[in-house]
């Protein structure tokens, strides 16, 4: 049965949670018409409707205040002076730890909306949240490519669609391959003081892809991909706690209207976080690539902000779904043979 990536029940829910952060605007769900939004990807950008780097700070700011819960921790600093954040719940040590981590790629924006739902969730009350933080120890690292994610670099845009937002940090560097050198400023400190300092169990890496890509050859284009560490030197209980991260994150993802998953057909070397971290330190780690991107010198490559809301959502589902498992401990009955059949991304503009 095929699927539609984008429901009317789910176009219903994006209203809801659009004025979370005071003054930084809303995200609108747009006119997605009776046939879902238009998938040619390349609507009117508007970027600003994202939160710039001061919005994120404020925002995580006035959350630290209001939140017993949330420790907010200023962790290191982007080669452009810019404070890189982290957002702490619960450090029990009888608990597992979790770790997500967005926006490596400055363009790849709406995994850092995703991840500031999820804290204020955190930083809420709700019995739910309870549950999971007496449980689970829970690490929040937005935005690591703090300076891409403002165009403010060492290197022209001009390539860019919108000219806003770069993959690469001010130094041209992809820390997504930085993660044996660590000759990065960003990248050296998420090592030193987040994963070795914290020594999380679990990541989810969030990122965006291109806007065409499919499940398999069967045309239909997916909501996201995912992947489980390749790299031979990981150790196999690893990675099958990996596989079984990623099979709660592919049942609650595809049990939504809009969720497709494939399976992301990405390296094995040791540089990307997926791979490097799970060697180095054991940790078990899930890519998590949404579709489309706010900027990028492929212009098929560019979302509009027609999509954002249900990406957004499929993040923070994602997020969530990971929490309750570690917290009731479903995780560990996660049935991981759906990996042997699913379909790998196909993507037609290459
Ligand atoms: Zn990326």
């Amino acid at each position: 049965m095929k699927k539609k990536l984008l429901t009317a029940a789910v176009t219903g829910a994006l209203f809801t949670f659009g004025s979370f952060y005071a003054g930084t605007g809303t995200i609108l769900a747009g006119d997605n018409g009776p046939n879902g939004p238009n998938y040619n990807g390349n609507e009117t950008i508007k970027n600003e409707r994202l939160h710039s780097y001061e919005e994120m700070v404020s925002d995580l700011e006035k959350l630290d205040q209001r939140s017993e819960a949330l420790q907010l921790e200023v962790y290191g600093e982007s080669v452009k002076k810019r404070d890189l954040y982290l957002a702490k719940f619960g450090m029990n040590e009888d608990n597992p730890t979790i770790l997500f981590l967005t926006q490596q790629h400055g363009n790849e924006t709406l995994t850092t909306e995703g991840a500031l739902e999820v804290i204020k969730y955190l930083s809420s009350n709700g019995k739910n949240v309870k549950e999971i933080l007496e449980n689970v120890n829970v690490l929040i690292a937005p935005r690591l490519n703090v300076d891409g994610a403002e165009g403010d670099v060492n290197f022209s845009l001009e390539d860019y669609v919108s000219g806003t937002h770069t993959r690469y940090n001010a130094n041209e560097v992809d820390l997504n391959r930085d993660h044996v050198d660590r000759n990065q400023p960003e990248t050296k400190a998420l090592h030193e003081n987040v994963l070795q300092k914290y020594q999380p169990d679990y990541m989810i890496d969030l990122h965006h892809q291109g806007t065409q890509t499919t499940l398999g050859d069967t045309g239909e284009l997916v909501s996201g991909s995912i992947l489980y560490p390749t790299n031979d030197e990981v150790d196999s209980v690893v990675r099958e706690q990996s596989k079984k991260l990623g099979a709660v994150v592919y049942n609650a993802v595809e049990s939504k209207g809009y969720g497709l998953l494939s399976k992301y057909p990405g390296g094995s070397a040791q540089t990307i976080s997926r791979n490097g971290l799970a060697a180095e330190y054991g940790i078990s780690t899930l890519l998590l690539e949404m579709r489309g991107m706010a900027d990028h010198y492929r212009e098929d490559y560019v979302l509009g902000q027609k999509s954002n809301g249900y990406l957004i959502q499929q993040a923070v589902t994602a997020m969530k779904a990971s929490l309750n498992a570690l917290a009731d401990g479903s995780i560990e009955s996660a049935d991981t043979s759906f990996w042997d059949t699913l379909p790998e991304s196909n993507y037609d503009g290459e």
